[in-house]
């Protein structure tokens, strides 16, 4: 771990957040100098090529979904058969439709609370029937669950999911919250990676087989509660309480809207570091990182590239110099790692919902996802939070790799964040592989110093923002400690002959 060199993690980092990348955004010339980049140091690293035959690369197209909002008709329809049409934005937004060009739904409304069905435990859907409905859900999650689940059920991918599988036609997520109007964005776009014959990945909050997903606002719930019998208040209050409350509504309604598809091909960069043992080099132990960003955009203080330096080239750094120990240092690891670099975090975890669906060894060969997104090292690593880790047997390898190098383990101090399902070793979750995401803990061993303020100020000032260039705020010995924590994790798993498990009776170990 010695070897880990500060001096190569800030080469990275300053070509890959170099402005002649513009920000690195899918399907430009920025992000493919990128890839060239990446693909070039894995062959001075000596990496065998995991892509698409024999190479580095796995393909994947990438569809952008545009509405088109002047094509946007909702219309609510009361029992004796008196309509009321729905004003755009003022009331409904719907998401564009990923696979048809002309989305149509037409069915009863269903309230079902937050949408969410644990199994053996807490659920919207107990007395009610959705099969050919248009089911009315809120956003957030029931009360009293840990940090990453409260995510993972908030998620509106997942409410879509669950709405599906119970047999609705569509869905109505609204934020009880919003005011209506102007903080609805009527340019809202999803994005979904497609191959021919492969599983389709959606980008978060839809599911291409629901006929319509639409977004609500607070003046709709309103609305469609009138003449239902039900307070909506109360109602409101008691799925804060942890009480379900799901019904059907007397109303039904007809939606239908337009959507524009563009489609451009977008790679993920995958290579191997072999395993040493001739069983367990059969299995991988997975390291994850989004090369891309956000590209240009508005300009601010005269800057309009968002060079993601922290947001990922850190991140993409931290695995080029993971790979490069690896290949120089005598000792092999038992199973295989496979370094992934994946496009499209951004737009809503593509690339790595596409591989973790469609990966390029077979999938129940993966036993962990590592992830690694914006390590935010800007001050000394002291503390960390392994967001995931707390579901499966990785945590042993944490503390091990933890303990060793003399860092405290925390719990989320953020709950409400919903980090857990806000990067790529979410999508990995989802296909069922233990994975986990090193955040920086809160501990600092300067006297007044508050770690958890500074962050916050960094976020404002740099999260998302053109101002996170390689001009901003390093801390190359916090980097150094960050990539030994990861590797370590990493070679523990590989060395560990029982491959990590869920823990007994959770939730994310029954997605298959
Ligand atoms: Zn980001």
């Amino acid at each position: 771990m010695d070897r880990i060199d500060t001096n190569i993690i800030r080469s990275h980092i300053a070509f890959l957040a170099d402005d002649k990348l513009k920000g690195r955004y899918p399907g430009t010339e920025g992000f493919q100098t990128a890839v060239d980049y990446v693909i070039d140091e894995f062959e001075n690293i000596g990496l065998t090529p995991s892509g698409d035959d024999n190479g580095f690369k796995q393909k994947l197209v990438i569809r952008k979904s545009l509405l088109n909002n002047t094509s946007s008709v909702a219309i609510l329809k009361d029992k004796s058969g008196n309509t009321d049409s729905l004003v755009f934005a003022r009331d409904f937004i719907p998401v564009p439709h990923p696979l048809m060009e002309s989305a149509n739904a037409d069915g009863q409304l269903v309230f079902a609370g937050y949408g969410v069905d644990i199994a053996g435990g807490y659920s919207d859907y107990k007395d009610i029937d959705v099969k050919g409905k248009i089911v009315v859900l809120i956003n957030g999650a029931p009360p009293g669950l840990i940090s990453t689940l409260t995510a993972h059920f908030s998620n509106a991918g997942n409410k879509t999911t669950t709405a599906f599988t119970k047999g609705a036609h569509g869905v109505i997520i609204i934020n009880p919250l919003s005011r209506g109007g102007t903080n609805l964005n009527p340019a809202i776009q999803s994005n979904t990676a497609l191959n021919p014959g492969k599983t389709i990945a959606y980008g978060r909050g839809f599911v291409g087989n629901l006929k319509t997903v639409l977004n609500g606002t607070a003046p709709l719930l309103r609305k469609i509660f009138l003449n239902s019998g039900k307070n909506m208040e109360q109602v409101l209050a008691d799925l804060k309480n942890g009480k379900a409350s799901s019904f059907e509504l007397p109303y039904s309604i007809a939606v239908s809207y337009q959507t524009t598809h563009t489609d451009f091909v977008s790679h993920n960069i995958l290579g191997l570091i072999p395993g040493s043992d001739p069983v367990l080099k059969n299995e991988y132990v997975v390291h994850s990182a989004h090369l891309d960003h956000l590209g240009i955009g508005r300009v601010v203080n005269g800057d309009s590239i968002y060079n993601g330096a922290h947001d990922n080239a850190s991140g993409v750094a931290s695995l080029l110099e993971i790979a490069r120990v690896y290949r120089s240092s005598g000792a092999k690891p038992k199973r295989s790692v496979l370094i992934v670099m994946v496009t499209g975090e951004e737009m809503g975890l593509i690339g790595s919902s596409y591989f973790a669906a469609n990966p390029t060894v077979p999938k129940s060969s993966i036993v962990a996802d590592v992830n690694t997104d914006m390590p935010t090292v800007i001050a000394p690593l002291l503390s960390v939070v392994p967001l995931g880790a707390e579901h499966s047997s990785i945590m042993n390898n944490v503390n091990f790799a933890a303990g060793y190098l003399g860092l405290e383990v925390e719990k989320d101090p953020e709950p409400n964040e919903n980090r857990f399902v806000r990067s790529d070793q979410y999508s990995f979750v989802m296909n069922g592989i233990p994975a986990l995401h090193i955040k920086y803990g809160t501990r600092s061993d300067v006297p007044g110093f508050n770690l958890t303020d500074f962050v916050k100020e960094w976020r404002a000032k740099y999260y998302h923002q053109a101002a996170d260039g390689m001009d901003g705020i390093f801390n190359f010995a916090a980097a150094k400690k960050y990539v030994q924590l990861n590797f370590l994790i990493s070679y523990s798993i590989a060395q560990t002959l029982k491959r990590p498990d869920w823990n007994e009776g959770d939730l994310f170990g029954k997605i298959k």
